[in-house]
């Protein structure tokens, strides 16, 4: 079993909150499923080429209720995150990302898409994308860490059974500057 480092999208890998209102579908700020605007924040590769080489899977677990709203299909958040997958490039894997897995959860109780306007267990902050992914990759959560901007992502960490100190909140005004500085933390302390 590996260790996981799991990564919120928007704010914690990519710029959201920085970008111009066009960048937005549906007129929310937020919710951001258009390739052409995914910008890895700065010092985001070399992160992540640093948690790879330490031995940890990668797993971005990202709420896009965009989907459930209907300011986007789900088509076009997945072709949003494949564009996230192909700015880090594993150079150790010819065509392969840094990234092990892209779980996104498309729900939201109060979306107007029928087919997705449902609570659902991935939705953080419920555990279910990190949990599916324990499954999946057959991680050992006892040694795993969760790197988020959001009071939601903690949450989900701690639910899922994460150590409390291994839930790194990183932004403005947060622990940790952002996921650089999360990921100094993680390398020195393990
Ligand atoms: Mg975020």
């Amino acid at each position: 079993m590996v260790p996981a480092v799991f990564l919120d999208r928007d704010d914690t890998l990519i710029a959201n909150s920085t970008l111009p209102d066009h960048a937005f579908r549906g007129g929310r700020r937020g919710d951001l499923a258009d390739p052409e605007f995914v910008t890895l924040l700065p010092g985001v590769a070399s992160a992540c080429a640093r948690l790879r080489a330490g031995g940890y899977a990668l797993v971005v677990v990202t709420n896009q209720g965009v989907v459930a709203r209907g300011g986007a299909t789900l088509a076009e958040v997945e072709a949003t995150n494949a564009r996230l997958e192909s700015l880090l490039p594993d150079p150790q894997r010819t065509g392969q990302s840094l990234l092990d897995r892209v779980y996104s959860c498309p729900y939201h109780p109060n979306g107007s898409v029928r087919e997705f306007a449902v609570e659902h267990p991935w939705r953080k902050p419920c555990p279910g994308m990190l949990l599916a992914a324990e499954a999946e990759l057959g991680l050992d959560l006892a040694r795993s860490w969760l790197v988020g901007d959001a009071g939601r992502d903690i949450e989900a960490g701690r639910r899922a059974g994460l150590d409390e100190a291994r839930l790194l909140r990183v932004g403005p005004g947060q622990p940790w500057s952002g996921l650089p500085a999360a990921v100094d933390h993680i390398l020195g302390h393990d």
